[in-house]
């Protein structure tokens, strides 16, 4: 039944097949992703096998051009928040794992959740992935649906979160329908590996063993009204030539059957965790130069899919990623539940993996805008109703730029007028002011001038 979502066979020919490709079979392929139409799953292999330096690179400018043409120079910043590491689970590259006796368990009350929400929208964020381990007791639909209404009440004076994502175990379709009712944006869950074999030997207890119940969630996600998906693999469990492979196709038959990919992907890679074997000893370990090459094929394979990149990276990985395919990171993130809270509260200890950028958000804000591109706080899309099967529709024709960069722009300025460094609010409206000069067209760049004027006046929240 699961051989239409993930056909091995085919997956392993494939890669097979397109071992020996021409260099001028690779450079036909690299046009046609140029079209910004997507690839199919055999140029997509073929990609996956070039090992020749020159084209790599070759692969890699196309990659930097198909980004910059769909998505220009913004980027989209959200947090997470933790709000239990319980989990019955016991995947191995985790340090939440219930075998870990090590880790101080925490579960978020009500309160300090709003807690944890006030000190994220000090900070300036307005956009959140909830995130939890699994369990029954603590962090069941019930605590989930309560815990986003609890961030989406706490407002201070001049600052709320806008937009929840939620990464939590598959549920059923009752319970998606549960936490679709109190507004999250994109339900985003990783098959981790899409190699059953593996898969089973990584999660050897807990109701995550079953391969099944991951790789149909998003389908009830979907049956439930949850129509912004957000897919992902851990990159290091195993080949990630097979994996890439078989997310693009878990990609098409979401596309089949239910009529829309994935919004986003996102491509973790496993990071040490307390007492977790295989984060211990990575059992496919991917280097720097195959991850720029991977994420440069996701991004020509699916052209209009949000790639997400997170702080498990470094600070010059994430620097470099983001001209190649990278439309969303975190910034200043903290991945131990109350980690918002007083240093005394960032054990290690308490933590799921360690984070590579240690960047504040305003220093990743700030050097985003050095490096030209525009630090986003958008949520319009989602809170005028572009999301699924109507968000793909704007998108792939490239009318969502007329949305896109003015809303980018206002939420930057908000930034810059409440939360920036003077540095950073310096270097911000310099940016602003040579963006707005870059629309080709004069009506865009007009409501783009009035946003701002509206935003520099003290009104907050505006979007188009
Ligand atoms: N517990 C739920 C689940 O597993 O689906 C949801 C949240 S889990 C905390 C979020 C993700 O963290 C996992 O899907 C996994 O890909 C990732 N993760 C776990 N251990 C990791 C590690 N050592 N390094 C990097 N990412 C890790
Ligand atoms: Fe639990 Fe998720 Fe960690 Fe697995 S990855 S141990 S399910 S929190």
């Amino acid at each position: 039944m699961f051989k239409e979502i993930i056909n091995d066979e085919k997956i392993f020919t494939l890669l097979e097949e397109t071992k020996n490709y021409s260099v001028s079979q690779i450079k036909s392929i690299i046009n046609k992703a140029l079209q910004k139409q997507g690839l199919s799953l055999k140029e997509v292999a073929a990609l996956l096998n070039v090992q020749d330096k020159e084209l790599v690179s070759d692969i890699l400018s196309c990659a930097k051009k198909v980004k910059e043409e769909i998505y220009g120079k913004r980027i989209v910043i959200f947090a997470p928040m933790y709000v239990t590491n319980e989990c019955v689970n016991d995947c191995l590259y985790c340090g939440f794992r219930c075998s870990n006796t090590e880790l101080k368990r925490r579960t978020l009350s009500i309160d300090e959740i709003k807690e944890e929400t006030t000190l994220l929208t000090k900070m300036g964020h307005k956009r959140i992935l909830l995130v939890c381990g699994e369990h029954p007791k603590y962090a069941n639909a019930d605590f989930v649906a309560e815990a986003v209404r609890a961030v989406y009440s706490s407002k201070d004076a001049k600052n709320q979160i806008r937009r929840i994502n939620v990464n939590v175990a598959p549920l059923t379709v009752e319970d998606f329908a549960k936490i679709k009712k109190e507004g999250i944006g994109t339900y985003q869950m990783f098959q981790e590996t899409y190699h059953r074999e593996t898969y089973e030997k990584m999660h050897p207890l807990g109701p995550k063993s079953s391969y099944e119940t991951r790789i149909t969630a998003f389908e009830k996600a979907f049956s439930a009204g949850i129509d912004d998906l957000g897919a992902g693999v851990l990159f290091g469990l195993f080949d990630y030539k097979y994996e890439v492979l078989a997310m693009i196709s878990h990609c098409e038959y979401l596309e089949k059957t239910i009529g829309v990919g994935p919004h986003t992907i996102s491509v973790p890679r496993i990071e040490p965790a307390l007492n977790a074997p295989a984060a211990g000893k990575v059992p496919y370990p991917i280097n720097d130069e195959e991850f720029a090459k991977l994420v440069s094929i996701i991004r020509l394979a699916v052209p209009y899919t949000g790639i997400i990149l997170t702080t498990r990276e470094t600070k010059e990985l994430r620097a470099k990623l983001i001209h190649l395919g990278v439309s969303q990171v975190s910034a200043g993130s903290k991945t131990n539940p109350g980690g918002y809270e007083e240093a005394e509260h960032n054990m290690p200890d308490e933590q799921q993996f360690a984070v590579g950028d240690f960047r504040t958000l305003d220093e990743v804000v700030r050097d985003l805008s050095k490096a030209g591109f525009i630090p986003s706080f958008c949520t319009g899309c989602y809170r005028k109703g572009r999301t699924g099967i109507d968000f793909m529709a704007i998108t792939k024709p490239g009318l969502i730029q007329q949305f896109c960069q003015p809303n980018a722009l206002a939420t930057f300025k908000e930034y810059l007028l409440d939360y920036a460094s003077e540095e950073t609010r310096k270097i911000g409206e310099a940016l602003i002011k040579s963006e707005l000069e870059k629309f080709a067209k004069i009506e865009d760049k007009e409501n783009a001038k009035k946003m701002l004027d509206r935003t520099q006046k003290g009104e907050r929240d505006i979007f188009c």
